[in-house]
């Protein structure tokens, strides 16, 4: 394949920047690094967004969306990142809203789109259980019918944001019979129906993204199901297709490594500069080799992605192992280059600053807190013991 810099694109991140720099105002940009930014920053940012006639950036042309090739949507992923600005709802623009353009009713269309691209709703995804994650199908949560409602009984967990949505996308059985596949459906949900209790889990960075999300005799009206009864499996392989070459994290990464390049070339130990020390330098360049070759990759599976090729399931997956852990990785070089102190000094992305300012105080802040929230990357999407299980099933027809 061809890795020279497609021109298009170079003129195309022009008019990212100059966006950016132009219509954004700088209390949406510079943000500290944050696993998603606070509420009400997203929806400003996607109303901004959308004044500016890319409202959906990731979504087709004949679906209301910019209509931008693969390429060019991570390229504008790239510029958000590097200029600092609010995270978007990705549940809502990657996953749900694919699956509302391919199987919604022009009903629910009408309900939901325009909310979601004007910046005024924010959604969650329901679909992990206690002893449903990786065996998603043996889920349990129940949907009975009842007259024109469902009615809604189980437990989700690990729903991120749950506590600041106003909707949630939900995998529900509706059928105990034949394959467990065949009984799930899927379901649209307002959070604010009674019914929902959402209980905060403090994760490993002492911050709260993540929730237990209890359903009691919730009512929903029938016509808030996707496709057709019993259809939620093959929807669900619908979202979970999508965005194999995003698995990677391509735009942090480019962002984590940038930072360090500054903590080595500012922090000293003994007079001499970090980044001039052999084993740091040499750590460095490691690091930088897997993420050239991971932003080659990148291209190749977005090329492949856009021919439907069968073969971006298994480099996405593979990507997402090796994207993931060089998070990891990235990320624990970055504490260590800031020395014994690192891990407490630049501890959280919102406590006030210190009275005494620390050196690099304000790209490194919160870098222990996204430190610690990265292991889970290996985790979320599909952990890299399922991904692998993947690769060697679709390479070896297993
Ligand atoms: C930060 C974070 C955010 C999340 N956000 C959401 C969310 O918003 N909504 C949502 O629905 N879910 C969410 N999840 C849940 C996530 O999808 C699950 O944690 C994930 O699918 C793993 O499931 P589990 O936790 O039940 O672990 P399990 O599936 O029980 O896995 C436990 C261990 O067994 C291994 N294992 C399991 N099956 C296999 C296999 N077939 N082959 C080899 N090894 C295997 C796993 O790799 C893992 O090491 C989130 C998780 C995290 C960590």
């Amino acid at each position: 394949m061809d890795f020279q810099p497609d021109p298009g694109l170079a003129s195309f991140r022009q008019e990212i920047r100059h966006f950016l720099e132009q219509h954004v105002p700088a209390d949406l940009k510079g943000l500290p690094r944050s696993t998603r930014s606070p509420r009400h920053q997203v929806l400003r940012f996607q109303k901004l967004l959308h004044e500016h006639g890319w409202g959906a950036p990731y979504w087709a042309a004949e679906h209301g969306g910019n209509g931008w090739s693969l390429p060019e949507q991570l390229v504008f992923d790239e510029e958000c990142v590097a200029a600092g600005t609010p995270t978007q709802d990705g549940f809502v623009h990657k996953l749900l809203g694919p699956v509302l353009n391919a199987f919604a009713t022009s009903e629910q269309k009408a309900e939901h789109m325009p909310a979601i691209v004007q910046g005024e709703r924010l959604w969650c995804q329901g679909f992990s259980e206690p002893g449903s994650g990786s065996d998603l199908a043996s889920l349990k949560t129940r949907a009975t019918r009842d007259g024109d409602h469902y009615v809604v009984n189980g437990q989700k967990i690990w729903t991120s944001y749950a506590h600041e949505s106003d909707w949630i996308f939900l995998l529900v059985r509706t059928s105990t019979e034949g394959k467990k596949q065949a009984g799930i459906s899927f379901l649209l949900v307002d959070m604010k129906t009674p019914g929902i209790t959402v209980r905060p889990i403090r994760s490993i960075d002492d911050c709260h993204h993540l929730n237990e999300t209890f359903f009691n005799d919730v009512r929903v009206p029938v016509g808030n199901l996707v496709g057709e009864e019993g259809a939620g499996w093959r929807i669900t392989k619908f979202l979970l297709n999508n965005e194999h070459s995003t698995a990677a994290e391509l735009p942090a990464l480019k962002r984590y490594m940038r930072e360090l390049l500054q903590f080595g070339a500012a922090q000293r130990i003994g007079g001499q500069r970090l980044i001039e020390r052999p084993e740091f330098a040499l750590k460095l360049t490691r690091l930088d080799a897997e993420l050239q070759a991971i932003g080659m990759m990148v291209q190749r599976v977005a090329k492949l992605e856009m021919e439907h090729h069968p073969d971006s399931l298994t480099l996405g997956s593979m990507l997402k192992i090796r994207g993931t852990e060089l998070q990891q990785r990235i990320t624990e070089a970055q504490v260590e280059a800031l020395g014994d102190y690192g891990a407490v000094a630049y501890a959280h992305p919102h406590d006030p600053a210190p009275d005494e300012p620390y050196p690099l105080q304000d790209t490194a802040r919160g870098i222990a807190n996204d430190m610690f929230f990265r292991r889970a990357s290996t985790i979320y999407g599909g952990t890299s013991e399922v991904q692998r299980g993947i690769i060697a099933k679709l390479l070896f027809q297993l």
